[in-house]
């Protein structure tokens, strides 16, 4: 199985290239094609814990790595970093099933990723005799940032850079981010939001073709680590007696650039039973309008919301959900030209029945998603942070006809202090710190240990560039050696 750009516009490459460039050279997305997606057992997996599970399902993905060698990458990855040795642990309250993807060392999901990355990317490199080092280049909107910057640093023959829109991330957030230690990492803030960023770090790639990679949901290396926990959500399920082996599973998914979701598409078409894939939008919700309509419109104002990580109206990966399901590269490549140059686009009829066969999407804005913490809280006992509780609010309005829903649950509260503690009907006069503090008082909610001390680390990283000065300034980093080594 080779990977292919989703605009057809590039030579088809193995897993590890795919891994090692991040973008296809004509733009486009590293994917299989939709008819060589491969077919797992699910039923033979009921038994496995996760590190055994992760190696079928990555071994069946990136074909450059078999199933002994993924179990040592994902074993190297996992142990000792996240506090729940379950991984990905799925946790019952009340009515709700919460998948908790933030148990890792940064306290979002993007760790289950970011932990396993880097050590796919370095075997890469190796098993393609690539000698040079490699820049990582990365957009955040928050949580990706400090996830990839612990997964990369120190890691040889790699170094990392971090763009991060300058007033679109939470206090804590920054702070995790530009207290960053590592002899390889740099941080730098980027005066604009999230969409600035990452296009910006998309014209690098175009300007620089060599040598850089990413750790953005862009990279294949970051989408099939998450395909992994939607098996073992579903192999939970039905150990817990939620649902029976066979019977279909929704899952609601907090959504920004669609990674998270299509990792839950791919599972399906990988022969995981999947019910519908619930696309859940915070205020900016032109996943909604998409999916209800047809039409990607990003001709639109942009909300700072409390759930930062999904404030997006670019959203890269459903790129690669518009070729999996029409497998029709130049229909893809004209619709990304579309949406680069009108700013919008409308799918094929027949398009987008095949999409709302599959996904619907619901959205909510800050009040909602305030209102949803306060209910799971006061209903259950549960604290969830706010891109979870976007993910409730839209699982609520799904409802429970078509059978038992999980609800992807994204970060930790800690990471977003201040609206999770307003949300509860709790105040508190201090910074986002002391809120944190006020929290874990409060709610007996223990915070998990890497956030705690935040305020006292020294900060590193003090640069900020206008989004025209970004490729300037990865070529002066990239120029210095003292950074290099
Ligand atoms: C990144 C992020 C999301 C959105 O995930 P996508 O893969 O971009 O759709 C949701 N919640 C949190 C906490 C995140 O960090």
């Amino acid at each position: 199985m080779l990977y292919t750009s989703t605009r057809g516009g590039a030579p088809a490459v193995s897993s590890a290239r795919a891994i090692v460039d991040g973008l296809a050279p004509d733009g486009g997305l590293y994917v299989m094609a939709p008819d060589e997606i491969p077919q797992l057992d699910w039923r033979s997996f009921l038994a496995l814990d996760y590190p055994t599970l992760a190696a079928k399902v990555l071994s069946a993905l990136l074909p450059d790595f078999d199933e002994a060698e993924a179990k040592t990458l994902v074993t190297a990855a996992y142990t000792g970093k996240f506090s729940d040795q379950r991984i990905a642990p799925l946790r019952a309250a009340g009515d709700d099933l919460f998948l908790e993807l933030f148990r890792g060392p940064t306290s979002a999901f993007k760790d289950v990723a970011l932990c396993l990355l880097p050590h796919l990317m370095k075997r890469s490199a190796e098993k393609l005799g690539d000698k040079d080092d490699i820049l990582i280049l990365t957009a955040t909107s928050g949580d990706t940032g400090k996830a990839a910057l612990e997964g990369f640093r120190d890691v040889e023959g790699i170094r990392i850079l971090v763009f991060y829109p300058r007033d679109g991330v939470s206090a804590v957030q920054k702070a995790q981010m530009v207290t960053q230690a590592g002899k390889n990492v740099n941080v730098c803030a980027v005066e604009g939001n999230f969409d600035d960023a990452q296009s910006g770090v998309k014209a690098i790639f175009s300007a620089m073709p060599k040598g850089l990679s990413s750790a953005n949901s862009i990279n294949i290396g970051r989408l099939v680590p998450q395909v992994v926990y939607y098996f073992s959500a579903y192999i939970d399920a039905v150990r817990l007696g939620k649902i029976r082996a066979g019977q279909k599973l929704n899952f609601s998914v907090p959504t920004g650039n669609f990674g998270d979701i299509l990792a839950g598409y791919l599972a399906l078409r990988m022969g995981l039973p999947v019910g519908k894939l619930i696309c859940a939008s915070n205020a900016n919700n032109v996943l909604t309008d998409f999916i209800r309509t047809g039409v990607y419109d990003r001709r639109r104002p942009f909300h700072k919301t409390i759930s930062p990580s999904m404030d997006i109206l670019i959203s890269s990966n459903l790129e690669r959900l518009l070729y999996l399901m029409s497998g029709d590269s130049e229909l893809v490549a004209s619709l990304m030209a579309q949406l680069k140059d009108e700013g919008h686009y409308t799918v094929p009829a027949e398009l987008l029945e095949k999409i709302r066969s599959v996904f619907c999407a619901y959205c909510c804005d800050d009040e909602g998603t305030k209102n949803a913490i306060h209910s799971v809280w006061t209903g259950s006992s549960y604290l969830c942070d706010t891109h979870t509780a976007v993910g409730w609010s839209a699982a609520q309005s799904f409802g429970k006809a078509e059978g038992p829903t999980v609800i992807l649950s994204t970060a930790s509260p800690y990471k977003f202090p201040a609206a999770v503690l307003s949300a509860i009907g709790e105040s508190c006069d201090g910074d986002e710190f002391a809120m944190m503090d006020a929290l874990e008082e409060k709610t007996g909610v223990p915070m998990p240990e890497n956030l705690r001390g935040l305020k006292e680390r020294p900060v590193l990283h003090r640069d900020c560039v206008a989004p025209a000065n970004m490729l300037e300034y990865v070529k002066e980093k990239k120029a210095e050696s003292s950074w290099a080594k």
